[in-house]
């Protein structure tokens, strides 16, 4: 596990709670897992299974009035949040959880790298970016800048037109950005940061008093264990993008699109198609069943949205074409002969 050695101050670890010096931080004040037991600090253990059960909704936690006035509670609500998911066990828990707090965290990146871009002061958000994941980040023209072979290892996983090298401003081997598309770069590996920290801590006996939390923990995880149905003879773009859901991984806006409409295309019904993106790291049921909707026609302007073409979804990486793919130009054509799509 790399650790991040800065000194941060207790503001910025109510921001980062997730780097090691917030163990150290608690600890050297005097908290322990025994005193949080107390009944005392039932709304501490109230704040971290809230936080869990928000990021299960695919939402990114706020602290109420969306200030960080009680930096303690912050650093501690992760830290106990990090105990219910180790005590529960559940890997889509802790996937969705650690995707939820790398996006939180990427916000206070992304507004730190902005807000000190001038003031070359600058040293926490690209120590944490440099130390934990190697990237090494500077400031020229106004812009964020690292090495092309830093950005690629990154982009390629991102879908996007705007993610493809020759759209970026490139010189003397170093890859232009904005705050934002920097910390955006880093959020899997940010996500899977904070997993592996979860699943690397040894648990002790926790308290009585966090028991029930784990136990609804459990009861919530059942949301999420639909198996989703797929048949052998989707084509092969398809298949990916339901096996990056499977894994909890993020899918891309477009392989989403792609998924809806090819579903709805084979005479499938937003109820039917919605379980499939359960697994999503990000999934929120209501924004899935109103975007389902809203492609499928039901909603809005009655609009039913085509399946993308074979070429739009080259364009976008997102095709696998295998030979059986020969001389179709849509994937509903897959096992179809051509000519007989939107049939
Ligand atoms: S050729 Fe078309 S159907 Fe085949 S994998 Fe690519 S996009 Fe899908």
């Amino acid at each position: 596990m790399k650790r991040c050695v800065l000194q941060p101050g207790i503001m910025d670890l109510a921001k980062y709670p997730f780097l090691a010096e917030a163990g150290e931080y608690l600890r050297d004040k005097g908290f322990n897992l025994e005193q949080l037991g107390h009944p005392d600090w039932a709304p501490l253990v109230e704040k971290a299974y809230g936080r869990i059960v928000v990021a299960s909704s695919g939402q990114v936690y706020h602290p109420e009035g969306g200030r960080l006035e009680n930096p303690d509670m912050e650093i501690l609500s992760f830290i106990v949040a990090v105990i219910l998911l180790k005590a529960a066990g559940i890997n889509t828990l802790t996937r969705r959880f650690s995707l939820a707090e790398a996006r939180r965290a990427e916000r206070f990146l992304q507004q730190d790298l902005w807000a000190n871009k001038d003031k070359k002061n600058l040293d926490l958000p690209l120590k944490i970016i440099s130390e934990l994941f190697g990237i090494r980040v500077h400031v020229e023209d106004d812009e964020f800048v690292i090495k092309v072979a830093d950005y690629l290892q990154r982009a390629v996983h991102f879908h996007e037109k705007e993610w493809k090298l020759v759209n970026r401003r490139v010189g003397a081997g170093l890859v232009h950005l904005t705050s934002h598309e920097t910390v955006r770069l880093i959020r899997t590996e940010l996500g899977q940061y904070i997993s592996a920290r979860i699943q690397s801590i040894s648990l002790p006996p926790i308290p009585d008093t966090f028991k029930s939390r784990v136990g609804d923990l459990v009861t919530l995880a059942g949301r999420f264990a639909d198996a989703p149905v797929v048949s052998s003879d989707y084509p092969p773009c398809v298949k990916h993008a339901i096996e990056v859901l499977e894994k909890g991984e993020n899918l891309p806006h477009s392989g989403r699109f792609l998924l809806a409409t090819y579903l709805l295309a084979r005479g499938q019904t937003a109820d039917q198609i919605a379980p499939l993106f359960k697994n999503a790291p990000d999934y929120n049921e209501r924004i899935t069943r109103y975007q389902l909707e809203h492609i499928s026609g039901s909603s809005g302007r009655g609009t039913k949205y085509q399946c993308p073409s074979c070429d739009k979804l080259r364009s976008e990486s997102l095709c696998f074409k295998v030979p059986e793919c020969d001389g179709i130009i849509n994937p509903i054509q897959f096992g179809r002969k051509r000519g007989t799509a939107n049939a």
